[in-house]
């Protein structure tokens, strides 16, 4: 079937100004793939380029990268896939040329801003040449759009989990528990045997949902100093992986490992942040303080694993789907708090 030449694709003009507009469908070049989108997923981080705009923004930027979709046409040279079938892909991939992806850091590739895919909330989103090489795969059949549509964040949070190499029975906090992000780490913890395993966040309502998940206990993030709460309960942890970026919940994450604890720096703070290190702590009780960003070809295939496993309710963590034309409604209910909303640009599939 002949492509059509021009196609709906959200785009954001300026802070919290979505608009979706009429653009040409981009045509695949050699060893690129032109996927037709049926599941979006709105991604914490693009909320921040929606609520600030971002250092490397340019309107009109396209929204979306977290997707499911079929084969809509082959770029030259392309055969690891066929048009009509079913796929997913990753957000990025590695250069496979600068220092870092030689030694196998495939997550710092300095090639990373260039790679990442963009324009999702769209008919049709075009693959670049290292995605389509490393990080496109057939679906499983079987397992839903929505499902597969996570298989960019999880991957980041496969990443996180290998850095923590947390053992069972080892004691994990999850600082910002209760957002998608964290509701998948908490799942992955408890896959991994992590007891006690506490969730801080601050809505009751997604504190249930966090234990419902596998969170032993819950904390509520407005009652007070909580490394003294997680400290009264524990007596200190071994892993505290930390979602929000923010200054103060840092220190006090750190605070809450016990000696020997790891302390994963997840969530990405403003640049130029700085946060105040018991130095002392640091050395003498061996702690690690370490950030984790972004994923590898390694991390994806491990998060499609997972997906396709049924091992993680990400249902759950769907607030709502919405056809591609209500894209500015979805950033908004986003962008107020809801759970991650699904955007088809197929229409308005069966409610999740
Ligand atoms: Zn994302
Ligand atoms: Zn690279």
């Amino acid at each position: 079937m002949a492509l059509p030449t021009t196609m709906r694709a959200a785009m954001l003009l300026a802070p919290r100004e979505v608009v979706v507009e009429t653009v040409p469908v981009p045509r695949p070049g050699p060893g690129e793939v032109l996927v037709e989108v049926t599941t979006a997923l709105t991604c914490g981080t693009e909320l921040k380029s929606y609520r600030q705009g971002h250092r490397l923004f340019t309107p009109p930027w396209p929204l979306g990268h977290e997707f499911v979709g079929y084969v809509a046409a082959l770029g030259e040279g392309v055969n690891s896939v066929t048009v009509g079938e079913r796929v997913v892909a990753a957000n990025s991939a590695p250069c496979d040329s600068c220092d870092f992806c030689r030694i196998g850091r495939t997550n710092l590739c300095r090639e990373l801003p260039a790679l990442l895919l963009r324009g999702a909330f769209a008919d049709y989103v075009l693959l670049s040449a290292p995605i389509v090489a490393h990080n496109l795969f057939r679906a499983p059949a079987g397992v839903p759009d929505q499902t597969l549509a996570f298989l960019e964040p999880f991957a980041c949070v496969v990443l996180g989990e290998q850095e923590a190499d947390i053992r069972p029975g080892e004691s994990v906090v999850v600082v910002g528990g209760t957002g998608p992000i964290g509701l998948l780490f908490v799942q992955l913890f408890r896959l991994r045997g992590a007891s006690p395993l506490i969730a801080i966040g601050r809505k009751p309502h997604r504190l249930e949902l966090a234990r419902r998940l596998g969170a032993t206990s819950v904390i509520q993030a407005n009652s007070g100093d909580l490394a003294t709460s997680v400290l009264a309960e524990t007596g200190g942890v071994d892993v505290v992986v930390e979602i929000t970026g923010i200054p103060s919940l840092i220190e006090q994450a750190v605070a809450m490992a016990k000696p020997g604890g790891r302390v994963l720096l997840f969530g990405g703070s403003p640049a130029g942040a700085t946060a105040a290190l018991d130095l002392a702590r640091v050395h003498y009780d061996a702690l690690t303080v370490r950030g984790v960003f972004h994923h590898t070809p390694r991390t994806v295939r491990r998060a499609l694993e997972l997906l396709a496993s049924g091992a993680i309710d990400v249902a759950s963590l769907v607030s709502d789907r919405l056809p591609l034309e209500e894209t500015a409604e979805a950033m908004r209910r986003f962008d107020e708090g809801e759970l991650k909303l699904a955007i088809a640009p197929r229409g308005r599939p069966p409610a999740v």
